[in-house]
């Protein structure tokens, strides 16, 4: 209920400021936006170091966050109207969870356990082409207007002056614990959306769009790990993973019939087999050894809080 809390009374400044409704250069659907351009930039900006902090960082690996940028920057060219020129950054999470999110302007993130279950690059650009769609899209500009249609009320006025002082504390609020934030869950329809965007940017940038298929299979099967106990935290962010592959189906016989017998789209297997996967490898070896540095730390911190059980004529420590 903190969303609520934070945002009672505040709808009358919400609805004078809303900027209208127009249509948008990569659905071609009319939207309710509150917020600008600018504004959406801004609020991308002051909200990523809060959402890289709250996600244990970057993964200390400056190759793969290289490359996780040089996919996404394939992609952004491609996208509808003034999209290309946002200041697009792509950031690789050093988190176990697997999920993947985007903020207004063009800030896409992505988490390690998400990529370590990919096995092509086609599906890296699946992923961050769905988050590229959520931002052309402007989906998360759409949800305020919903929650100023549900009287919750956003103040989009505050948001956007770049004085940090007015924005950030309205950024729990969007972005939540965790990416959790009530505009960043999106609907069914947006969902799907997202889907059918970020499979227009692969196939104009090379890549095989089946690839999106393929993400969701690898979603599928860590929901069914355990006997399905723990879902990946994706499937709350992006919720709907049946609507999704139903229309994603649609998408590869509608559009993409021909997309496994044109030469132009790829997977590059190849390439996240020799870049990816060797670095993911080590920095997972690099986190067990770290793991069991700290389980000896932990062992010696306990002795040193139990002196009197050393024995000083023997030597040893004597367990009672
Ligand atoms: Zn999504």
């Amino acid at each position: 209920m903190r969303i609520l809390n934070a945002l009672a009374g505040l709808a009358l400044m919400t609805a004078l400021s809303l900027t209208g409704c127009r249509t948008n250069e990569a659905t071609g659907r009319s939207q309710l936006i509150v917020l600008s351009h600018e504004q959406e930039i801004a609020l991308g900006e002051e909200a990523m170091p809060e959402l890289i902090k709250e996600y244990g960082g970057e993964v200390p690996d400056a190759v793969l966050r290289e490359y996780v940028s040089e996919v996404g920057g394939r992609l952004t060219p491609h996208t509808e109207g003034d999209n290309p020129n946002n200041p697009w950054e792509f950031t690789l999470l050093d988190s176990d969870v697997i999920n993947a999110f985007a903020l207004p302007g063009g800030k896409v993130f992505m988490s390690r356990g998400l990529m370590e279950r990919m096995t092509n690059e086609a599906q890296l650009a699946g992923v961050l082409g769905h988050e590229i769609g959520h931002v052309t899209a402007q989906h998360v500009n759409e949800r305020m207007s919903q929650a100023i249609g549900l009287q919750i009320g956003v103040t989009a006025a505050a948001i956007g002056t770049r004085n940090s002082d007015s924005v950030a504390k309205y950024i729990p609020t969007i972005v939540g614990v965790g990416g959790q934030g009530f505009l960043l869950k999106f609907s069914r329809d947006q969902e799907s959306e997202a889907d059918h965007l970020g499979m227009r940017y692969m196939a104009r940038a090379g890549y095989n769009p089946r690839a999106q298929m393929q993400v969701m299979q690898i979603l599928l099967d860590a929901m069914n790990e355990g006997g399905g106990a723990t879902a990946p935290e994706f499937l709350s962010t992006h919720p709907y993973p049946d609507t999704r592959i139903e229309r994603i189906r649609e998408d590869m016989r509608n559009i993409y019939s021909n997309a496994d017998n044109n030469l132009n789209l790829s997977f590059h297997e190849e390439r996240f087999q020799r870049i990816a996967v060797p670095r993911l490898e080590a920095l997972a070896r690099e986190r067990k050894k770290a793991d069991a540095t700290g389980g000896e730390r932990d062992m010696f911190a306990a002795l040193l809080a139990h002196p009197g059980t050393w024995c000083a004529h023997c030597r040893k420590l004597e367990v009672k």
